[in-house]
């Protein structure tokens, strides 16, 4: 039998189970395995990695995962998919799909309970678009026990996530990527390697988790809301919109904690590393708070 990720056996499939699209759950099916290997690829899928996938669909990677990795375990949230990935993973003996919005799973308990202890697991998935920024912060917020996140996002998105200070791209979706993961996007993505086709281009996004945060922050959500205030309005200085935030009243705080972090008052949210970031919310917060 064909593999699942090739045209003809997709059509065949959704035929058979008369299935329609939702839209409004982002399915956009990938039918190429030349694709599909490098996303693999790209993860370093092996015989003894466990695998979690979000989405299945009716399992073009998932079966790519269940050949290449120990064990994958994935959540997908259409109950109609579920006899459809039944069928199509029936081969296969080291898959289990959960019937779930991942965004409300236990991510932390599935895999204490699927996953060898000490086992590298990483997330692979071509993630349905519609959340695909609240999938990836609880990934990593939650700092959950994964080596890496490969994933097929909107190119836009990958590009925000993975972009450099002072480009256009660079923002707080990437500082709060960067602070969890080594950001890179690894390839783009034809339209045609998908059915139905999505409206926007697409991409795959590696996230190398890291061990250690790249910057000591006293405070971590202080410092997430110090990064989201400074570019709530991209064309005001950072001391404007610092000053917006936290109140006039502290404008004098402000001014003495961005000169203590050598950060021109004048300059723009934009313009700051990381590394700026987090020296100026530790002044910050001594202030403030
Ligand atoms: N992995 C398949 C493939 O590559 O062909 C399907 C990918 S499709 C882009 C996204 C999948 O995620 C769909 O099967 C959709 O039903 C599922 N999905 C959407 N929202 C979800 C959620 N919150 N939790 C789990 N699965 C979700």
């Amino acid at each position: 039998m064909k593999d699942i990720a090739t045209p003809i056996r997709t059509r065949a499939i959704l035929e058979k189970y008369k299935f329609s699209f939702k839209k409004s759950l982002g399915q956009n099916f990938l039918i190429d395995l030349n694709i599909l290997a490098r996303i693999l690829d790209a993860a370093g899928v092996n015989e003894q990695v466990g695998a979690i996938e979000i989405g299945p669909g009716i399992g073009a990677l998932t079966e790519q995962l269940a050949k290449r990795a120990d064990k994958v375990v994935a959540f997908e949230i259409d109950q109609r998919l579920l006899p459809v990935l039944g069928d199509t993973l029936s081969p296969y003996d080291n898959v289990k799909i959960i019937h779930s919005d991942v965004l409300k799973a236990d991510v932390s308990q599935v895999m204490r309970e699927e996953f060898k202890e000490g086992q590298d697991v990483m997330v692979v998935a071509n993630l349905p678009y519609y959340v695909t920024t609240p999938i990836l912060m609880k990934l990593l917020e939650e700092k959950l026990p994964i080596k890496r996140i490969v994933v097929m996002i909107q190119k836009e998105v990958a590009d925000r996530i993975a972009a450099k200070p002072g480009s256009k791209d660079y923002g707080s979706l990437s500082i709060a990527a960067q602070y969890y993961a080594k950001a890179e996007t690894v390839f783009t993505v034809p339209k045609t390697v998908f059915v139905p086709q999505p409206n926007v281009e697409s991409a795959v996004l590696r996230l190398t988790i890291r061990e250690e945060p790249p910057v000591e922050v006293e405070d971590e959500s202080f410092f997430f809301e110090v990064i989201r205030s400074s570019f709530a309005q991209r064309r005001k200085t950072i001391f404007n919109n610092l000053t917006h935030h936290f109140g006039k009243d502290r404008k004098e705080q402000i001014e003495v904690a961005l000169t203590t972090a050598s950060v021109d008052p004048k300059r723009r949210g934009e313009t700051l590393s990381i590394e700026e970031f987090a020296q100026l919310s530790n002044e910050l917060i001594g202030l403030l708070k």
